[in-house]
């Protein structure tokens, strides 16, 4: 087996190759966005020199040719996704425009006064708001699926909120600031057995680790382009077949109509029905291409190495004093959430860019988890594949340095 090299990788990623502040650029915010490798650059290149046309609606050659990159990007991702059919592939912007999509669209059909959506302590404002507006609108109830102290959700108290009032179940795969690895497989099994719905937010799941929608068996899952090493501005759908058949459009307007008259309009099918009006088509090919990239290299091999990468920078942090990671779930990807005492995290994220090194600080749009651990704020380095362990180390020299310059420890 081919050994993975991410010194070799990170050459790949042409951002990550400059000096920040006279010093090499450590890239430790994945979680935010992710950086791309040449081929997303050159495949975007690629399609405004030769390709570039709108999709579909006329007949010649560039249109022939930007409507094959498009389709084929949504191959890749039915692919990525291990989705049955490209039928049920939707592109939108991003993970929030997706949850917003199916939180409006069939949100409005299927959930009326009195029913209840279920989310978890876990989720980021993007699987939170949109579920409130529905429920504002409709008369429905929001249930929380509660944490423990290490971050993990608690499955019996979950499975206890399970009623057939119950609509739908959003939940994330992984934790945004924590890094917590949900069990989505028995989420979307318990769920199912009360005869609700089930949406997975993918956002920062994709990128760590393979996932395959029909082993979860969930009715949705979401992801964006621009965590998984594509462009921004591009996201994914997936809805499962019946579920999709079964849901009215969201936007109306060009490309989603199968004939339009002023007296009645009829609808395209899935995934057209869905995608009103010029969609990101470039953004959408440069998706294929960052997909093509992970898979070159492979998600299991990702997972592997990334899990190591955690292990070993778990290990290293540790050793810095007043040190807290915040959320220590057994299982998680990426994530290495902290608060260091006598410092605020604003100040360590700023002593850390002065070295290089790119971290979030802040509340990550997840406040309620935050809250959770009495905190309004972390530190978040986020890992991902092109992250070595010289990277980890420049992390925490930096932060051995700031806690010697406040002496005491
Ligand atoms: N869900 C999770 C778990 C996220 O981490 C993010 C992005 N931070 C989103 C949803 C929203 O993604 P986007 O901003 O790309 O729409």
């Amino acid at each position: 087996r081919q050994v993975f090299d991410p010194y070799r990788v990170k050459r790949d990623f042409p951002i990550l190759q400059q000096q920040v502040h006279g010093k090499p650029l450590v890239w430790l915010d994945n979680a935010a966005t992710t950086q791309k490798p040449q081929s997303v650059i050159d495949r975007l290149s690629h399609f405004y020199e030769y390709e570039n046309s709108n999709i579909h609606r006329a007949a010649h050659a560039l249109a022939a040719r930007s409507t094959d990159a498009y389709e084929a990007a949504r191959e890749k991702v039915r692919r990525f996704l291990k989705a049955p059919s490209v039928k049920d592939i939707v592109f939108v912007r991003g993970a929030t425009e997706g949850i917003n999509l199916v939180a409006q669209a069939w949100g409005r059909r299927n959930v009326r006064e009195g029913d209840e959506i279920v989310v978890s302590w876990l989720e980021h404002h993007a699987n939170i708001v949109p579920w409130q507006m529905l429920c504002a609108e409709k008369g429905a109830r929001l249930r929380v699926a509660p944490v423990d102290d290490r971050g993990q959700l608690i499955l019996e108290e979950y499975e206890k909120l399970l009623n057939p009032k119950t609509r739908i179940v959003a939940v994330t795969q992984v934790s945004n600031a924590l890094g917590t690895v949900t069990p989505v497989r028995e989420i979307t099994a318990m769920a199912h057995r009360h005869g609700a719905c089930v949406l997975i937010d993918g956002a920062q799941s994709v990128s760590h680790m393979p996932v395959d929608v029909q082993s979860i068996d969930c009715d949705f899952f979401i992801f964006s382009g621009h965590k998984v090493f594509g462009p921004t501005g591009i996201g994914v759908v997936y809805g499962k077949d019946a579920v999709l058949e079964n849901m009215p459009p969201w936007q109306g307007g060009g490309n989603m109509i199968a004939d339009v008259t002023f007296e009645k309009t009829i609808y395209q099918g899935a995934p057209e029905r869905f995608e009103a009006g010029t969609g990101n088509i470039a953004d959408a090919v440069g998706l294929g291409a960052a997909l093509d990239y992970v898979e070159s290299i492979g998600m299991e091999v990702i997972a592997r190495y990334e899990h190591d990468l955690l292990v070993y920078a778990t290990e290293k942090m540790r050793l810095v004093p007043g040190l807290t990671f915040i959320g220590t779930a057994a299982e998680k990807a990426s994530v290495l959430s902290f608060v260091l005492d006598g410092h605020s995290t604003q100040e360590v994220g700023k002593a850390l860019d002065r070295e290089g090194i790119a971290v979030r600080a802040g509340h990550h749009c997840a406040q309620p988890i935050l809250r959770r651990f009495g905190l309004e704020a972390t530190v978040r380095p986020s890992l991902a594949f092109y992250n070595t362990c010289a990277d980890v180390d420049a992390l925490v020299a930096a932060l051995l340095k700031l806690q010697a310059g406040r002496g005491g420890f």
